[in-house]
């Protein structure tokens, strides 16, 4: 039996590091950027005025109150300021440029607002509420780090700084493929014998949400052909395929009996659920076969799919947030597997509590978790208050 360790080696192995790409700023949450990116304009770009108020000389103001003529108005986005002649005030709002000559904003609510003339009643010192050229970002400068993921904040200076686009890692193209003669397509009427199909959407969902694009390919039947001509006709553009179903020890195995000898090596691996798993190639392409039961899926794509998906796109991040807490329930585990229990936490109390049974066919306790409780191999029985390994699934 192989460890979770030696399983995870060989799935991650099998991923490529995803090449760079330029996408629309719009395209670009979530990605990992592939190179440093440099400022090329300095941010702000001109110097201009934090305040809508009166652009001043402070040496103009020799007294308070003192009344200046005004002597132009400045609103954002003028192109044609001119200079601030001596012993006058420039109306001027938030974000318009500063008259040259002038180095004080004294802000509307000190004034009598005029517009021929003003009165000023007090005002800061100079340089208070005037942004410098380059205050937020000098041209030149690493404004964020190739590594970094995007999001909103570095959205917004990408395009502050006049970008429309941004290198990225490209996300994964991953295809999806479940198995079973069983299956049925939700919205259709459910047959004796029948159920309907969840894991391609719910492991689809899962790898959109890890960072990679997926393609369902929805489902075949238990039939050797038709599941190898239904993958042959998918690949073209593929990175990576994921079956669910098919490679356990049973008869109609479809998955292990298609690709037995056939570049993907089936084995059994130290865990509870999702003990049965292969890993290799299909052709050309990386292929995970994960089994069938919609728990046992959906652990296995946590445990060997998320961080090595992650890894090939780039992320620092790999693994979900793991804290050691406090059970609030005894639980038992069977000897010689690392079991991944549903939890849910109790932030208040600081404990988690498992989330139902074992059983890898549970999936409306796998949809009602927040959290995974990891018990190691050689540990069989935890009472309340024991310490456990727990990932937020968040
Ligand atoms: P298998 O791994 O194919 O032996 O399937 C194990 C269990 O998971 C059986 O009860 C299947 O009916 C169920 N199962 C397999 N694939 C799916 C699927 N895509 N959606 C829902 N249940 C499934
Ligand atoms: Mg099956």
């Amino acid at each position: 039996m192989r460890s979770v360790e030696e399983h995870a080696k060989v799935v991650s192995g099998l991923l490529s590091p995803s090449p760079a790409v330029v996408v629309d700023l719009s395209e670009a949450a979530g990605l990992v950027l592939a190179h440093d990116l440099i400022a090329p304009i300095d941010l702000p770009p001109f110097p201009n005025s934090a305040m809508d108020g009166y652009a001043v000389r402070a040496a103009d103001l020799t007294r308070f109150p003192i009344t200046l003529p005004v002597s132009q108005d400045i609103p954002a986005g003028r192109q044609d300021t001119g200079p601030l002649a001596p012993g006058t005030a420039a109306r001027i709002m938030t974000g318009a440029p500063m008259p040259s000559g002038a180095d004080t904003i004294v802000q509307v609510e000190k004034t009598d607002g005029g517009t021929e003339t003003v009165r000023i009643d007090d005002a800061p010192p100079a340089g208070v509420h005037v942004r410098t050229t380059g205050e937020d970002v000098r041209n030149g400068a690493v404004v964020l780090k190739a590594g970094t993921v995007i999001a909103g904040p570095q959205i917004g200076v990408a395009a502050a700084l006049g970008f429309a686009s941004l290198p990225v890692r490209r996300p994964l193209e991953v295809l999806v493929l479940s198995t079973g003669s069983e299956l049925v397509t939700p919205g259709l009427p459910l047959g004796p014998g029948q159920i309907y199909e969840s894991n391609s959407y719910m492991l689809a969902s899962a790898i959109t949400a890890a960072g990679a694009h997926a393609t369902i390919a929805h489902f075949v039947a238990d039939d050797v052909a038709e599941f190898r001509a239904r993958l042959s006709a998918a690949t073209a553009g593929i990175d990576l395929i994921v079956t669910s179903g098919g490679v356990s020890a049973g008869a109609y195995e479809v998955v292990k009996d298609a690709l037995t000898g056939q570049g993907v090596e089936f084995a059994k691996v130290a865990m509870q659920p999702g003990m049965p798993q292969g890993a290799g190639h299909f052709g050309s392409i990386p292929m995970v076969t994960l089994p069938g039961n919609p728990v046992s899926s959906y652990v296995s794509f946590e445990v060997f799919l998320r961080p090595a998906i992650r890894a090939a796109m780039g992320y620092h991040q790999l693994t979900r947030p793991a804290l050691r807490l406090p059970l609030s329930r005894p639980v038992e585990s069977p000897a010689g597997k690392r079991q991944f229990r549903r939890g849910v936490l109790d932030a208040g109390a600081g404990t988690v509590a498992p989330w139902g049974g074992p059983g890898s066919h549970l999936l409306s306790w796998l949809a009602g978790a927040d959290a995974m409780i990891v018990i190691e191999p050689d540990v069989t029985s935890l009472a309340a208050g024991d310490h456990v390994e727990v990932w937020l699934l968040g």
